[in-house]
């Protein structure tokens, strides 16, 4: 068995130093772990994607293997808007879920008529508490999430990970 290198364990002390894949709350983005990994492939080179179906040309949102509405598994990945606007948000100003700095805001986005992804619940960062109002515009962005060494069949790979959010668009 490949030896673990200790990785270090953010905001839960009881682990003691060991990782629990249970428990991390980002997706694992290598080949081995997911058949959408091109998604966080696009994401390193910034591009914000989904997969449209080439049978019947819809497309969804997260990205998928099969097409939710004719079941086709003949899919494209395709680039979504980078723009969106604000329609509603909410604020966890103190006790956001283990992972994530308070505030934590989620909002409602909208990327108008002509998009083929409308509206999509987000995650804003950069943004301070009070800062964001209903009709802002918000921008999308990749941010770096701590990668840690995971087990594949007898070897011990470190894949580096990224993921997506939005962030105030500055006037
Ligand atoms: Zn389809």
């Amino acid at each position: 068995m490949a030896e673990l290198q200790k990785v270090e364990t953010v905001g839960i002390p009881a682990l003691e130093g060991k990782y629990i894949g249970e428990m991390d709350i980002w997706p694992f983005e290598a080949p081995e772990f997911t058949r959408i990994y091109p998604f966080f492939d696009n994401l390193r080179e910034g591009k914000f994607t989904t997969t449209k179906c080439k049978k019947c040309g819809h497309i969804a949102f997260p990205p998928g293997v099969i097409c939710p509405k004719c079941w086709s598994d003949e899919l494209e990945w395709v680039e979504l808007p980078k723009r969106a606007k604000v329609v509603t948000l909410t604020e966890t100003q103190a006790g956001a879920p283990a992972g994530f700095p308070s505030p934590l805001i989620i909002a409602w986005l909208t990327f108008g008529e002509n998009s083929p992804l409308k509206h999509l619940l987000g995650r804003i960062i950069n943004c301070k508490e009070g800062e964001l109002k209903e009709g802002d515009e918000v921008q999308f962005v990749v941010f770096d999430v701590p990668s840690h060494p995971l087990e594949v069949k007898k070897d011990t790979k470190v894949s580096d990970r990224v993921y997506y959010a939005f962030e105030p668009v500055k006037k």
